[in-house]
């Protein structure tokens, strides 16, 4: 890999981030704050949050078995890939490359960013090849975006061809694992010692069932989390997304029951789905979602729609004509997808 400082943008490097009250004076034994201009009624709103997110750090760290100098909290994941964007990538100069189909948000933030977005398409399994990848890229690309399971696909990416992009890629590869806790493959997140390029992505709101309070994780390098934290909005993770966060830390239980209902319904709906009329395939997954190319996906989208079921309709998407992306519910609402399925005509 490159060094830190060939891939950080210039500017970025030599920033100097902005000091609040709470990052000058740290700790918690002061029983006067008049340091931050807050107001002191209205307790517990009044208090700006920890910058830093420490004692959330500590006891996700404790689950992840990571240090949590390694751990980025943001706003959703979208704020960690937004934020890799603005860090790594020149406007109008670098460029980032990304299998295809894949999740959006990679190529609106390049959008957003004017950072030029290459695809490289994956095959009929979809399955990608790390020489493939390579060969899109040049001197410079900063960052490769990979997602397995993939959405909207489903699928885990082969270990093997991620193993070896990560051993010869000389920028960082941001791999993003929203929906690891339904896969049996494990997480990257052990291997963070071994490969310095490597950013790993994961979030509060697919498994841990917290879409509502944003919160993503970012873990690498500690020099890399170094560069994402002197960038990112000194109080980006509220005071009571910190809190709910640390309450479903230590209800780690629930969660893994969670996990093993919704993949048991995965199995349910597709095995049922294979036999509808309508179904021409269901495509293997490895998430709590899974991909189907159907007669006539758009009509049958409406269909849906108009008995008041939303699936999402993938239709025009890289590989995925005539495909739904349905998400797994709970036996009721799978029960409801598929009579009304069986009822299509
Ligand atoms: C849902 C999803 C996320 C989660 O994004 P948040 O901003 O954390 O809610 C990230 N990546 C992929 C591929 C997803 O499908």
């Amino acid at each position: 890999m490159k060094t830190l400082q060939e891939l950080t943008r210039p500017n970025i490097w030599m920033l100097k981030p902005y000091s609040s009250a709470r990052d000058e004076y740290k700790g918690a034994a002061a029983s006067v704050f008049l340091d931050a201009n807050e107001n002191p009624y209205n307790l517990p709103y009044n208090r700006y949050p920890d910058p830093m997110q420490r004692e959330l750090k500590e006891e996700l760290g404790k689950i992840k078995k990571v240090d949590p100098e390694s751990v980025f909290l943001g706003n959703g994941s979208d704020e960690a890939i937004d934020l890799l964007f603005r860090a790594f990538c020149e406007p109008g100069k670098d460029n980032v490359v990304a299998i295809d189909p894949t999740y959006g948000m990679y190529q609106v933030c390049a959008d957003v960013n004017n950072v030029e977005y290459r695809k490289v398409l994956l095959d009929e399994r979809f399955q990608f090849s790390a020489d493939r990848l390579l060969e899109a890229t040049d001197d410079s690309t900063k960052l490769v975006f990979l997602c397995s399971p993939n959405n909207p696909t489903g699928n885990d990416l082969l270990r093997p061809e991620i193993e070896k992009l990560l051993g010869t890629f000389q920028g960082l590869i941001v791999l993003d694992e929203a929906y690891n806790d339904f896969s049996e493959a494990p997480s990257f997140l052990s291997e963070l010692d071994k490969y310095p390029n490597l950013v790993l992505l994961q979030t509060f709101s697919k498994a841990w069932g917290c879409a509502a309070i944003r919160l993503g994780m970012a873990f690498a390098s500690k020099a890399v989390i170094g560069v994402l934290n002197k960038i990112k909005y000194p109080y980006n993770v509220n005071q009571l997304t910190q809190r709910q966060a640390i309450e479903m830390l230590h209800n780690y239980d629930e969660i893994e029951r969670w996990v093993s209902t919704l993949k048991e319904e995965r199995k349910y709906l597709e095995t049922a789905f294979v036999t509808l009329p309508c179904v021409l395939e269901v495509f293997p997954s490895d998430a709590n979602f899974f991909l189907a190319r159907m007669t006539d996906a758009v009509r049958i989208y409406d269909y849906l729609v108009s008995e008041g079921i939303i699936v999402r309709n993938r239709h025009n998407i890289s590989l995925c004509r005539n495909c739904l992306r349905v998400t797994v519910g709970t036996r009721p609402e799978n029960e409801r997808l598929l009579e009304a399925l069986r009822l299509y005509k």
